[in-house]
């Protein structure tokens, strides 16, 4: 069997894939689950089954800790332990399909994140990755990287990816080691758990987190709050 390959490539230059039900394949990327969810992911997920964020992430999620790192990360659970089967998917293809994760999205699109050492600024680098048992390549349909995520609705999950990235690599500056007990607790509230903030009862370390309306009544407007506190708490460390 050739092994994938990964193809580097600029955002307006195209590529021949399409995956949709007529694919030999159809599904199959659905039946070998290592699905990590990010934290707009969580937001889109939880609303589309209309529960709070506690709920999804206790029904559909599995929680994992970073050895090196310590901090909390989120996978979706499979349906099956030992086929890992995503839970969302049926015959017909995916049942959460308006609000499927970011990574369902980008595939077979790989988009790296970096930033300038001198002046902070951004740089995003493509890729394509071709797994050996996708035939979405063998098909005509032609399009570019910009035109591909522009189609996958990708705008809202690439803002709020960019600002997990900038929080990652701040905790990793100023905690190079494990983060632990209430720094991981909060870290995990405001990325994953963030229905927590809308309640006047909250979790140690939350009580004195000022919430205004119209971010408990807008989760997308929540969730930046949320993450932006987080980016700012890492930048205080930095400042001690
Ligand atoms: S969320 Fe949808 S697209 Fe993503 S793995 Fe599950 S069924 Fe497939
Ligand atoms: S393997 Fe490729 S073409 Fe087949 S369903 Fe998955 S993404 Fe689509």
């Amino acid at each position: 069997m050739e092994p994938e390959k990964i193809i580097e490539l600029s955002e307006d230059e195209p590529f021949c894939f399409d995956c949709q039900s007529k694919v030999p394949c159809f599904n199959e990327c659905c039946r070998d689950l290592n699905q990590f969810l990010t934290p707009y992911d969580i937001v889109r997920l939880k609303n589309h089954f209309k529960l709070s964020s506690s709920d999804f992430l206790n029904q559909y999620t599995t929680k994992h800790i970073g050895p090196q790192t310590g901090l909390p990360v989120i996978t979706i659970t499979p349906a099956d332990r030992f086929e890992r089967i995503c839970p969302f998917v049926t015959p017909a293809g995916c049942s959460v399909y308006e609000n499927r994760p970011s990574s369902c999205r980008m595939y077979p699109v790989i988009r790296v994140l970096s930033r300038s050492r001198e002046d902070g600024n951004k740089q995003i680098r493509y890729a394509l990755i071709e797994e050996n048992h996708c035939q979405g390549f063998e098909q005509k349909r032609q399009l570019t990287v910009r035109e591909w995520m522009d189609g996958q609705g990708l705008t809202p999950y690439n803002e709020t990816n960019d600002l997990m990235m900038d929080i990652i690599s701040l905790k990793n500056q100023y905690i190079p080691g494990p983060l632990e007990g209430q720094a991981q607790s909060l870290f995990y509230t405001m990325c994953y758990d963030i229905d927590c903030l809308k309640e006047d009862e909250r979790p140690a370390g939350l009580e004195y987190i000022e919430v205004s309306e119209a971010e408990k009544n807008d989760d997308e407007k929540l969730l930046r709050f949320s993450m932006n506190y987080l980016k700012k708490y890492f930048l205080a460390l930095g400042l001690k």
